[in-house]
């Protein structure tokens, strides 16, 4: 079967063909790490986890690379004044690296408690900035970009001149962008508006700030994803991702910096994932329309009625294709989460389902509603054709009518193909979707917290506290929990 990935580049579905067989590089952008992500950003992240899972599910080796963002975004690409690790470091009083450590430890966080894998390199922008040195005298050598005041700037009207199409990915037309860009500043630096910064002179006032060739600077922010990109994965690798909205001009500017300095497209799929939306408006901090991943988990927030669990979150975002736009809404949420817990009934009918004998009674003699065969075809169908998480999940939940039916006794199963059920479901739920089943987390949760109680109830014995040693015991007795003390430490029971 073959896999088809729907490319930003030429606006189609193709069929993917990786460049090296059974071998697949992606380069996903990583957050700019300046503050709290919003749960829009992790609709983005997922999606793209989702796409990983999928592509090592269906027999690739992957080389996932996501970046994190650790200098030179700035707030609008012309203002340096405008960079954001500054100036939440100047709000925050803190060193401008503090907050990228503290905002990283925040992104991993929030992606663990969502269930979403590490991608296999995480390279930061501030441990590439030779590489972005050395590709900025490249394009320097090659006549695409000039200095100017020591930033230097890449000058698309030569990339142009050169047959090269700036705007082929966002298909905009040049002339438009001429006419559109906004005076900014740096702007008089510039030798056409288009032209954005590879290197930044950093004022006296500007923290984050490394030598180079120009004087005293910073990297672009488009240059970075190149440099990082092209170190781990080649001058053309197959697949890159983002949000929509990064599409122009941060892949633009990538394609142009790839094609400039290699003469080649540096990417043969761009996929863009799409926009949460909350109230029907993009979920953005800039607009104070977002709420933070944990509010909607812990339900300390305004928006929804309750908390809901990651796994319910993570089943609603993968209820909607990556590239279609996701309102949440309470409603919305309340309808997965019933269907969720449906889903994970039917993992726990199957998993506990034993292999019966079919007898004679007439009701077990129906052909079952289910031809795994086929079934099976179509899940893969769903998956190939550019990862339809929707309609795989279709497909699951015509599974999960057939578990309940099974579990009443109005279906039958074969040996072999109960095995083969309970081994896609599994693959499908777990391993792709990347869904949780909450009970059995919920069990290892509390293993680890009564581990917890038993140390500190260990600790206040050696220290002859015996008063909260014996609170500690006797208050779980109370909640029918009993810790027993032997030769090999302390056990518990629940009743
Ligand atoms: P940033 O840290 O701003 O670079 O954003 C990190 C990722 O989140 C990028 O891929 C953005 O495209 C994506 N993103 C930002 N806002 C949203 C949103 N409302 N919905 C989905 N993805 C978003
Ligand atoms: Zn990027």
């Amino acid at each position: 079967m073959n896999l088809k990935i729907y490319n930003s580049l030429s606006g189609e579905k193709e069929i993917f063909k990786p460049i090296h067989e059974n071998s697949v590089g992606m380069y996903v952008c990583g957050p700019t790490v300046y503050s709290n992500v919003h749960l829009g950003n992790v609709r983005t992240f997922m999606s793209f986890d989702f796409i990983y899972r999928s592509l090592v599910h269906l027999g690739y080796k992957v080389r996932y690379v996501r970046n994190i963002t650790d200098a030179g975004h700035l707030t609008d690409d012309g203002d340096v004044d405008n960079d954001r690790f500054v100036k939440q470091s100047r709000l925050e009083k803190l060193e401008p690296m503090e907050i990228v450590q503290k905002y990283t430890v925040d992104f991993h966080k929030v992606l663990e408690v969502f269930n979403l894998l590490p991608p296999t390199i995480e390279p930061t922008a501030t441990g590439h900035i030779l590489e972005q040195i050395e590709l900025t005298q490249k394009l320097i050598d090659k006549g695409f970009a000039y200095e100017s005041n020591g930033s230097v700037y890449f000058d698309v009207l030569e990339y142009n001149k050169r047959g090269l199409n700036y705007g082929e990915l966002s298909h905009r037309n040049i002339e438009e962008l001429f006419a559109n860009t906004r005076n900014l500043d740096g702007q008089n630096e510039k030798k056409n508006a288009p032209d954005f910064a590879l290197w930044k002179a950093a004022s006296p006032a500007h923290i984050m700030r490394w030598n180079s060739p120009w004087g005293e600077g910073f990297p672009g922010w488009h240059l970075e994803c190149t440099a990082m990109s092209t170190k781990y994965l080649g001058e053309k690798f197959d697949i890159h991702g983002g949000g929509m909205d990064l599409k122009f001009p941060h892949h633009e500017c990538e394609v142009a910096q790839g094609k400039a300095c290699n003469g080649t497209e540096p990417v043969n799929y761009w996929m863009h994932a799409n926009m949460l939306t909350m109230n029907g408006q993009r979920m953005s901090k800039s607009t104070g329309n977002y709420i933070l991943p944990m509010e909607l988990v812990s339900g300390s927030n305004d928006f929804f009625e309750k908390p809901f669990h990651p796994s319910v979150v993570r089943f609603n975002f993968m209820q909607a294709h990556y590239r279609s736009v996701l309102d949440i809404s309470n409603e919305a949420m309340v309808a997965s989460e019933k269907g969720f817990q449906r889903l994970m009934e039917a993992m726990k009918i199957l998993k506990n389902f034993e292999f019966k004998e079919v007898d004679n009674s007439p009701v077990n003699h129906q052909s079952p509603t289910i031809n795994l065969k086929s079934w099976k075809e179509k899940c893969y169908t769903a998956l190939n054709d550019d990862f339809n998480s929707p309609i795989l999940i279709a497909h699951l939940f015509e599974a999960v009518n057939f578990i309940f039916k099974l579990k009443d006794g109005k279906e039958t199963i074969s040996e072999n193909d109960l095995a083969e059920l309970k081994t896609l479901m599994n693959d499908f739920v777990f391993d792709v979707l990347g869904l949780q089943n909450i009970e059995e987390n919920n069990n290892a949760k509390l293993d680890q917290t009564l581990q917890v109680l038993i140390d500190l109830r260990n600790q206040a014995r050696k220290s002859k506290n015996f008063d909260l040693s014996d609170q500690i015991r006797d208050r779980l007795l109370a909640e029918g929990i009993e810790l027993k003390d032997g030769r090999e430490g302390t056990s518990y029971s629940i009743s």
